[in-house]
């Protein structure tokens, strides 16, 4: 008699294919199998409960489950699941497009959706690129980008991402792109002084000699993702947009991650008062429930694609499921209970109750740098705490770290020797009091081989 888990498991590994995943390690381990969740608790096929320690990668805000978010999804379903945006409208993309606008900053005035980060950030860079064609100025064709950046894993999005590891091997299929440094404060002999003057000092440089080649900068504002939770010095942001201002290249604000509240602000560019020219929003849009992105774009964006069709300025882009009406609902159930509940104070009480808690943490021997934003918190192991030595990335550190905590009872996926802590907006004091607890034990397990006393 084999148990449901056992089927689910065997077919899983007959035919499933996982993201960003090397299947003979998966295949060789057992599968965790989500069956369900309620608040932020997921459960397993097998009934164990995980506190959803990375907000099911980086999306989830109001927690799973949630009785006005499925209610919003079941009304709209009740009026029809899916009907196209190509030459003709559906109310929830109306009314979500009216509301995104007034949320986001000053002087986004359109929405352009799509499906998924990578695709608003496709979109991102076509609206730049052909924003200079439809002006008449010819040769600003390239982009600048930042050290270990990343967009999202289509063609386009590669072509602007900076991860070695991910975009090497496809470096032949992708169009060049201007890479200046990341401040890596932590990692810079300057430290946060240093890395800061080196982000600016190449930026200027590049944007006094090749201004005329360059359609835009793409930037992960305030917050870098994927290459560590790493976080941008004070004023280096808004440094970046007005050099970008003087020189007339356009700014594209990749908030996929940072966006609806994550870094205690709702979008991270508010943090710094800096309004882009186009804006990447995906992830958190829909409360993390179904796959909707969009590109937010000034008007003066628009207005040069604005024109009689014979002009062929149009944008022709789309996708089949853009503005999706299901997916455009339960995002304004998402924006309305952020407010109801009063999400983005929220967010700074908790953050503050979190770095609190995580102070002590700093002292242990292996643990190099927590660095935080928000509730967006990546805790850089190392080998050796004084010379920043790194662990060996042979030796897992990261995974293990993250299948003990696991093992306690909480959900989360290393970048590499970086630990990520990106719990979803609505955990109470109490869950993220519990979800630090696991965090600390796991770290310390396993760079210290043995259990907090
Ligand atoms: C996740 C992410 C993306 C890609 O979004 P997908 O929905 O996975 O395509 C793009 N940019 C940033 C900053 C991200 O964190």
């Amino acid at each position: 008699m084999i148990t449901d888990y056992e089927r689910l498991a065997a077919m899983n590994k007959d035919h499933l294919w996982h993201p960003f995943t090397q299947m003979k390690d998966y295949n060789n381990s057992d599968p965790l199998i989500i069956e369900r969740g309620e608040g932020i608790m997921l459960y397993d096929v097998q009934g164990r409960a995980y506190y959803d320690g990375f907000s099911s990668v980086w999306l989830n805000v109001h927690g799973h489950n949630v009785p006005e978010l499925n209610q919003a999804i079941t009304e709209q379903l009740g009026r029809v699941a899916h009907s196209t945006l190509l030459g003709m409208s559906n109310v929830p993309a109306i009314e979500l497009a009216e509301k995104l606008v007034g949320v986001s900053p000053e002087g986004l005035n359109k929405v352009f959706y799509s499906d998924s980060g990578a695709t608003g950030v496709e979109i991102a860079i076509k609206m730049a690129f052909q924003y200079w064609h439809n002006k008449g100025i010819r040769g600003k064709t390239k982009f600048i980008t930042m050290n270990q950046a990343y967009h999202g894993d289509t063609v386009g999005a590669v072509s602007v991402g900076a991860i070695p590891l991910y975009h090497d091997v496809f470096r032949p299929m992708l169009f060049p792109s201007h890479v200046i440094p990341y401040p890596y404060s932590y990692r810079h002999d300057g430290g946060e002084a240093g890395a800061l003057e080196d982000t600016l000092t190449a930026l200027r440089h590049l944007l006094e000699t090749r201004a005329d080649e360059i359609a835009a900068l793409i930037v992960e504002p305030i917050v870098q993702g994927a290459s560590g939770i790493i976080v941008m010095p004070p004023g280096c942001l808004s440094q970046m947009a007005n050099l970008c201002r003087k020189y007339g290249v356009l700014l594209i604000a990749d908030e996929v991650a940072t966006g609806f509240g994550r870094t205690g602000a709702m979008f991270a560019c508010d943090l710094e008062d800096v309004s882009p020219d186009l804006m990447v929003i995906g992830k958190g849009l829909t409360g993390g429930y179904l796959p909707v992105a969009a590109t937010l774009a000034t008007d003066e964006v628009y207005e040069a694609f604005y024109a009689d069709y014979q002009e062929q300025k149009t944008f022709f882009h789309g996708h089949s499921f853009t503005g999706n009406p299901l997916g455009c609902a339960v995002a304004l159930a998402s924006l309305k209970l952020m407010e109801e509940r009063n999400m983005i104070e929220g967010v700074r009480a908790k953050a503050s109750f979190v770095e609190r808690k995580l102070a002590a943490l700093k002292e242990r021997p292996h643990v190099g740098e927590i660095r935080q934003k928000g509730l967006m918190i990546g805790i850089e192991l190392v080998r050796d705490k004084i010379s920043r030595e790194t662990f060996d990335w042979a030796e897992r550190i990261g995974v293990r770290t993250s299948l003990r905590a696991r093992e306690l009872g909480m959900l989360t996926r290393p970048l590499g020797n970086v630990i990520v802590f990106i719990p979803p907006l609505v955990s109470s004091e109490a869950e993220l009091d519990a979800m630090t607890d696991i965090l600390e034990e796991s770290i310390i397990h396993v760079t210290e081989g043995g259990s907090v006393t």
